[in-house]
């Protein structure tokens, strides 16, 4: 897709630090340059975000994020991984193409990634009846 970052990434109009890639799939450095180890994972066919991801698609990414984070463990002496993934601008998302972060992580590396979130405003019951699927 014309004016995306991350589709000049994948075309090798702007380079990356490749970490791994296949057919479907790009996996590199987020240049962030916030956390040692900053992954993104992106498949090379456009969607906007999960919302709008092909099944296949989506497979196809699951498996690159399984793989790259098993060498991370296996491979490099990391202890655990975070993977997060924000889905439209209200959620945080500033490339509108599908990605996940990888973050690598140790023993008591000092890194808190979990959200702290602002406590819930309605009864779990409310919410359930608002959420819940069929
Ligand atoms: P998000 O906020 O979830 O949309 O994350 C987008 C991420 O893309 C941010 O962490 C940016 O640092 C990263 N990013 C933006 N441009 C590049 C680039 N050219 N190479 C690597 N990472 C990038
Ligand atoms: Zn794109």
């Amino acid at each position: 897709m014309e004016n995306c970052i991350f589709c000049k990434i994948i075309n090798k109009e702007i380079p990356c630090y490749k970490i791994y890639e296949d057919e479907y799939t790009l996996a590199f450095l987020d240049i962030a340059k916030d956390v040692d180890g900053h992954t993104l994972v992106i498949p090379k066919k456009h969607c906007t975000n999960i919302l709008d991801a092909d099944e296949e698609t989506i497979n196809h990414l699951m498996h690159t994020i399984q793989l790259v984070s098993n060498h991370y463990i296996n491979k490099c002496g990391y202890a655990g991984i975070n993977i997060l993934n924000n889905n439209n601008a209200c959620a945080e998302q500033s490339v509108m193409h599908l990605h996940f972060h990888i973050i690598p992580r140790n023993e008591n590396d000092q890194i808190y990634v979990y959200p702290k979130f602002p406590g819930a405003k309605y009864p779990i019951e409310d919410t359930l009846k608002k959420l819940k699927i069929n």
